[in-house]
């Protein structure tokens, strides 16, 4: 995770704050910044970089391990993991004609996924809720 914090441009930013980086174990760090509200600045800042980041990722057109996992899973089962990244969902949207896919459970959120906190419902960023019609925003913590 340390990769994470020089592609994303956070070392200046951090460090202004008076965070040392070295070694820093961004996840945790992450995780203390957001349940404390610190610093919704600093926490904002670190959010729209890491959108901006993984939401500019994509899968190769071959088969990936992302595909594996999903084709190699029931209905019934459930993947729950701390990706931010969009592989996971791509592989699920791509595959989900071929096979009933298991259900998906975003532990620290996603960037591909949005909620609408008022009705309790999510999906793809961009799209909208289908019971209000507003935008989908970000959130922390998303079940497919
Ligand atoms: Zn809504």
């Amino acid at each position: 995770m340390q990769d994470l914090i020089e592609v994303l441009g956070l070392i200046e930013v951090l460090e202004a704050e008076g965070i040392a980086t070295k070694g820093l174990n961004f996840e945790a760090f992450y995780d203390d910044l957001s349940s404390s509200g610190e610093n919704p600045i600093l926490q904002k800042e670190i959010e729209k970089r890491v959108h901006e980041y993984f939401y500019g990722m994509s899968l190769p057109s071959k088969p990936t391990i992302y595909d594996y996992l999903i084709l190699s899973l029931r209905e019934k089962d459930i993947i729950a993991t701390f990706n931010w990244d969009p592989f996971l969902l791509m592989a699920y949207q791509r595959n989900m004609h071929i096979t009933k896919p298991p259900r998906i459970c975003f532990l620290h959120g996603n960037v591909a996924i949005g909620v609408c906190e008022k009705d309790r419902t999510c999906g793809n960023m961009g799209h909208r809720c289908s019971k209000c019609g507003e935008l989908f925003c970000l959130q922390n913590c998303y079940i497919l």
